[in-house]
């Protein structure tokens, strides 16, 4: 037998994540919940998939040459794993970010080395937003690279490759319901395509915020958006080529009061301090789980976690100040989350 330890480099680490057992929640909803535990990925997202693939990518095509320079405009995960995972490659990065997204975040892209641009949040179609001037910046920079996650399609493919089967072999085929939120759409187009390959009868649910028009898209075929939303990192307004390849039977549309209780039931009842996208998610997974018959499966995926947005949807004087305390005992507001569809 060989004893020699060789270990896993960053880029295998990525992926291969648990499938959490949300048991309280799935002993009250009587179905269970199971959640792909994506912040455990060495970066803390499920951004870390669709950066090992963009970078893969971009290097067996020859665009990234050593010593290459991958520029990005993100939330915050993609650019915090294109960071992390480029410097293991001998990279650096100038990552653009709208400039409401949580200090964490921001502060984490510092630590990390990138070059952090700072621009306003301003809608898609201000050459100001932050995917233009991200385009600009790549195309102004000798050596540079657009990682361009929104559409450059190998981010699906990482998850269509990867996540999608990972649920599928980690549930012995056992799984009634795929439900996720879309910021990119990466993760929704992945998975749900990989799924419904295997079984087509799988009910796929596209879980939307408010501010977003794809809850509208899915159901009337229409873009069309209503409200805002705290959540971050999920939503969109226009159908990207990743998205494209979605397989989505329905929508579901979370507040963010639902969004908010949820986070805070998940850390006092299932010890899990998740971001706001992945407590969306878990919403949505329940609600549509109460429609399915007793004893169904439904996957839904953990995107990242909560140490990101402690000043935020943890603060208590942040959500007094939004009007979002929570006050649910239980899981009583899922109730009014049910109308609210
Ligand atoms: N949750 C968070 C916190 C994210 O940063 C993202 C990516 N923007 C998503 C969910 C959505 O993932 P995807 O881009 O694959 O749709």
């Amino acid at each position: 037998m060989n004893h020699k330890a060789s270990g896993l480099d960053i880029f295998a680490a990525v992926g291969n994540t648990p499938l959490l057992r949300l048991s309280k929640l799935s002993a009250a909803v009587g179905r269970t919940i199971l959640g792909k535990a994506e912040f455990l990925n060495p970066g803390g997202s499920v951004k870390d998939r669709a950066a090992k693939f963009i970078i893969e990518d971009a290097e067996r095509t020859g665009r990234l040459q050593p010593g290459g320079i991958i520029v990005e405009g993100t939330a915050g995960n993609t650019g915090i794993a294109l960071t992390m995972l480029g410097h293991a490659h001998g990279y650096t990065s100038i990552i653009v970010v709208p400039d409401d997204q949580s200090l964490e975040k921001i502060e984490l892209l510092r630590v990390l080395g990138a070059d952090v641009r700072l621009v306003p949040a301003v809608p898609f179609a201000d050459p100001n937003n932050y995917y233009h001037v991200a385009r600009r910046i790549a195309q102004e920079t000798p050596g540079a690279i657009w990682a361009d996650q929104f559409n450059n399609t190998a981010n699906a493919r990482g998850h269509y490759e990867t996540t999608g089967p990972e649920i599928w072999e980690a549930c012995g085929g056992q799984v009634d319901a795929f439900v996720a939120s879309a910021g990119t759409g990466g993760t929704f187009a992945g998975v749900s395509a990989a799924l419904k390959e295997r079984k087509p009868s799988i009910r796929t649910v596209l879980a939307d915020p408010f501010g977003s028009s794809l809850y509208a898209y899915v159901k009337h075929g229409v873009l069309e958006a209503q409200g805002d939303s705290i959540v971050e990192g999920i939503g969109i307004k226009r159908i990207t080529d990743n998205f494209r390849s979605a397989r989505a039977d329905d929508a579901i549309r979370i507040d963010d009061r639902t969004t908010v209780e949820m986070a805070h039931y998940l850390v006092r009842e299932e010890g899990l301090l998740l971001g706001g996208s992945a407590a969306l998610n878990v919403a949505a997974a329940a609600l549509v789980a109460r429609d399915l018959p007793e004893g169904s499966t439904v996957v839904t995926i953990l995107c990242d976690g909560g140490g990101r947005y402690l000043s935020r949807l943890y603060s208590s004087a942040w959500l007094e100040s939004n009007g979002l305390l929570p006050a649910a005992a239980g899981l009583t507001f899922l109730e009014a989350a049910q109308h609210a569809r």
